[in-house]
């Protein structure tokens, strides 16, 4: 007899560390999904920003599956055409002049966080080790990362942690200024704090961190992961600001949900990792390269970017009429299809309530913590699509309202 694959058996053969949602998608084609069921959802968590062009996207298909006829996997003991041209890629379109590829947000950062380290003690001192970072900060699970994100629950009772990290408040310049000093050899931040609430920086506050930094010789590390590949509205977030970065991360969306990541810098800065320094066995393989290409040639066009700065319009305005019904948000925030809708002083605390009334509804959202619900949908979805999700969360709202 084959084997009933639901909810219960994830509690039965899975570790522990997820709590998912009873419903099991089976399929998903553009901004929908379809249950073991064939209910049907509108995707408005979009995988937590990663399938930044919807799900199964033709062109996407067509990469996946024609280089997976030709080549998948080699290790970087030989290098592959799609990681060069995914390489040169970024680099045309970014302030980067070179590219290391790894799997995921983590592993992006992990690279960006040692290379800050060594590019410091081999420039400058040996003392020079000090990490700043940001309270809700959030920067993946490995060790060094989780002690960098700015929740001590999430890197407490694993022993003894990678040491000189320190957090302050974000947007908060004085604590800054007080902190960074000579010792200092890398500032880690997101340009718009993503699991933290959605909180956006001030301008001035960014200008000046790149000031500090120049200032005492730190190296400014942007994590793009959430923000990078058209997000925001720019392909990367920095771009937007005006503010530009020594190193930035980006994962997520740059696979168009094919595990990838990579970590971006100058060519000085790269000097440091040497043959050897560093590595990954999976990292810029053909098959998660092949994909990000053709993402990121989709992504990277006016009509892409321009587009997505109309669907936060879309979204802001139906929330906006959601609210004047409902009154249960306090605030629309974020940029671009990063957007969190922060719940007023009735409902704090309840944000998983929205979500779970929203899946009820035929629609997937997501929480940035307790307060926030998140969405960060398909960059291309179609204006009916958001216009129907919309619907279903208005259905939502009523529900959790009323009850
Ligand atoms: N950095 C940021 C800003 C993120 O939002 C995330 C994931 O949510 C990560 C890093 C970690 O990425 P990954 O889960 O791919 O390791």
């Amino acid at each position: 007899m084959s084997q009933t694959v639901d909810r219960a058996l994830f509690d039965e053969v899975m570790v522990p560390n997820y709590a998912p949602s009873a419903v099991i998608p089976v399929r998903g084609e553009g901004s929908r999904l379809w249950d073991q069921q064939e209910r049907e959802y509108i995707d408005f968590a979009g995988g937590i920003a990663v399938s930044c062009l919807g799900h199964c996207h033709p062109a996407l298909v067509n990469a996946l599956t024609e280089q997976g006829n030709k080549l998948w996997h080699l290790s970087n003991v030989l290098t592959n055409e799609p990681a060069l041209r995914l390489a040169k890629k970024l680099v045309d379109n970014t302030f980067a002049e070179k590219v290391f590829f790894c799997n995921s947000g983590a592993e992006a950062n992990e690279a960006a966080l040692k290379l800050a380290r060594r590019y410091a003690i081999d420039h400058h001192h040996a003392n020079k080790t000090k990490i700043i970072a940001f309270e809700q900060g959030f920067h993946g699970r490995t060790f060094f990362t989780v002690t960098v994100g700015g929740q001590a629950s999430y890197s407490d009772g694993f022993g003894p942690k990678p040491g000189d990290v320190q957090h302050i408040p974000y947007n908060d310049l004085a604590a800054l200024e007080q902190l960074i000093d000579d010792d200092t050899c890398a500032v880690m931040m997101e340009p718009l704090q993503g699991e933290g609430g959605i909180i956006s920086p001030d301008l001035s506050f960014v200008k000046q961190v790149r000031e500090l930094c120049d200032r005492h010789n730190a190296l400014l590390i942007f994590d793009e992961v959430q923000t990078g590949v058209g997000r925001t509205g720019a392909l990367y977030a920095y771009q937007g600001l005006g503010v530009q970065p020594d190193i930035l991360t980006s994962a997520k969306a740059l696979g168009g949900g094919f595990p990838i990541g990579a970590m971006l810098t100058t060519t000085e800065i790269a000097q440091t990792f040497k043959v050897g320094t560093h590595g990954s066995t999976y990292g810029g393989n053909p098959l998660a390269c092949a994909v990000a290409e053709t993402a990121f040639d989709l992504i990277n066009t006016p009509e892409v970017l321009e587009g997505v700065q109309q669907r936060e319009q879309w979204f802001r305005e139906q929330l906006a009429a959601i609210n004047a019904k409902y009154d249960v948000f306090a605030e629309v925030r974020g940029k671009g299809l990063l957007i969190g809708a922060v719940l007023n002083e009735q409902y704090q605390g309840r944000a998983r309530d929205f979500l779970m009334a929203a899946a009820d509804c035929g629609l997937m959202v997501l929480v940035a913590g307790a307060n926030v619900v998140r969405f960060t949908p398909s960059l291309v979805i179609s204006e009916a699509d958001v216009r129907e999700g919309m619907q279903r969360f208005e259905q939502a709202v009523a529900k959790v309202v009323a009850a």
